[in-house]
């Protein structure tokens, strides 16, 4: 029911691009997801024979948002915001099993290899094979409360990987508690659950707030979980492979660098040590890989549930907001929103919440309604034709930013807002057609 497999079924055909004879997993996964993007396309891989590995490989799973709406029952990815914010406010606790598919297999100790995973290697630049899909599941050493995340793994041994705990999020957090406490943290690493489960483990809720919770009213039922067979952790019952192991306190080794998803290699490392206890997995499992870098589905995996949240937040502040959307171009730099504007000066304010609420947006634009801030194009049309420099934009130099961004210094980075809506009292008037006309002319083009 809720596995990554059953939601692979409901797919179309044409939203899968199977590759049946053998493809080398070093580097060839990354180039036809980046050049499928190039042609606008952004099937599912499903890699039937990755070379050298008896192990089908998923991936470009989170490239689509039509897809990504499908994966929580929303209709469509304009319809994606409400149906996240009302699984964040009805949150669905998960329920642990006795048994489930994902410890058919189990093997502990010498018996222990994670070279037996189809893990890529995806850009030159890379320290080594990496997997950036797995959920990190983790409980808070304090108070007990779980949490799931993803960070990187650099495969090192047959039982040990390096991590980068970036952005200091709560296992990081975790981890210092542990450590204050004299122990290793206990993590399961899981590979291909539902993947509404992977949207909520990239969702940046509460410390308090447990992502599995989230999960379950994204689903509308609660997540199965098993317990993990060596260590402290529940993981789901119905995921394909699960790595059992522990972070070592006060350990570290050097990690990346790394392709990250600005488009360049990183050397920033919080360098940690996972260590491989237990693989546990279904009988003839799938791996899901996601594209790192700057992927449309590593940018969308950590954006979507952002933009829901960081939205949320802007309406109830300025309720005349009316879109948000973080285009691929700006990586996660640049935002675009749209308001219904009442009053001159609402743009700068939303634009100065945006910049308050979302410290990785160095760039936001402000459009009126009639902008589609999906469509990049009508935007910069916008600001071509509702801006000027001199007076519409403004520049808060040496604000917090996100260390990645090359451009930065010191940590810190200049806000660009930029207010592209016309003004109230404008005499201008946009051409347009009749709506019977641009009926006509599409249903001419739909019979065609
Ligand atoms: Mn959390």
């Amino acid at each position: 029911m809720t596995s990554l497999r059953a939601f692979l079924e409901t797919l179309p055909d044409r939203d899968v691009f199977r590759i049946r004879r053998p493809l080398p997993l070093d580097y060839v996964p990354t180039a036809l997801v980046l050049e499928l993007e190039k042609r606008e396309k952004h099937p599912v891989l499903y890699i039937e024979q990755p070379e050298g590995f008896d192990m089908p490989v998923v991936a470009n799973l989170f490239a689509d948002r039509r897809r990504i709406a499908r994966m929580i029952g929303a209709e469509s990815p304009a319809q994606f915001n409400e149906a996240w914010l009302h699984a964040e406010e009805n949150p669905i606790p998960p329920v642990v099993v006795e048994r489930g598919p994902v410890q058919e297999v189990v093997r502990t100790g010498e018996e222990v290899n994670v070279g037996w995973l189809p893990i890529s290697r995806h850009f030159q630049q890379d320290a080594g094979r990496y997997i950036g899909s797995g959920i990190l599941v983790c409980k808070d050493p304090d108070t007990g409360v779980r949490n799931l995340s993803y960070q990187r793994l650099q495969m090192k041994a047959r039982d040990r990987f390096g991590a980068s705990l970036h952005s200091r999020g709560h296992i990081w957090e975790h981890l210092q508690r542990a450590e204050v406490q004299g122990r290793n943290l206990e993590v399961a690493v899981v590979l291909g659950a539902h993947p509404a489960v992977h949207l909520a483990a990239a969702a940046k809720v509460a410390m308090e707030v447990d992502e599995y919770d989230i999960a379950g009213g994204l689903l509308g039922q609660p997540v199965e979980l098993v317990r993990c067979r060596t260590i402290d952790v529940e993981v789901p019952a119905n995921a394909e492979i699960v790595l059992e192991g522990e972070i070592l306190a006060h350990t570290h080794e050097d990690e990346g660098p790394f392709g990250e998803y600005t488009g360049y290699a990183t050397h920033r490392s919080t360098r940690n040590v996972f260590v491989v206890k237990a693989v546990t997995h279904r009988q003839a499992p799938i791996f899901l890989d996601v594209i790192p870098g700057y992927s449309n589905e590593h940018l969308l995996l950590g954006r979507v549930a952002k933009e829901a949240h960081v939205f949320q937040r802007l309406k109830e502040v300025i309720p005349n907001v009316r879109a948000l959307n973080y285009p691929r171009s700006g990586t996660h730099f640049h935002a675009y929103l749209s308001l219904e504007k009442t009053a001159e000066g609402q743009a700068r304010q939303a634009l100065m919440l945006l910049f308050g609420l979302d410290a990785y947006v160095k760039l936001a634009v402000a459009v009126d309604t009639d902008i589609d801030v999906f469509n990049e194009s009508e935007v910069l049309w916008a600001m071509a034709t509702r801006f000027q420099a001199d007076q519409d934009m403004f520049v808060v130099p040496k604000v917090f930013c996100n260390r990645l961004d090359p451009s930065a210094r010191e940590g810190v980075a200049a806000k660009l807002g930029i207010d592209a809506t016309a003004p109230l009292d404008w005499d201008v008037e946009r051409t347009s057609l009749p709506p019977e006309a641009i009926e006509r002319a599409r249903s001419l083009l739909d019979e065609g």
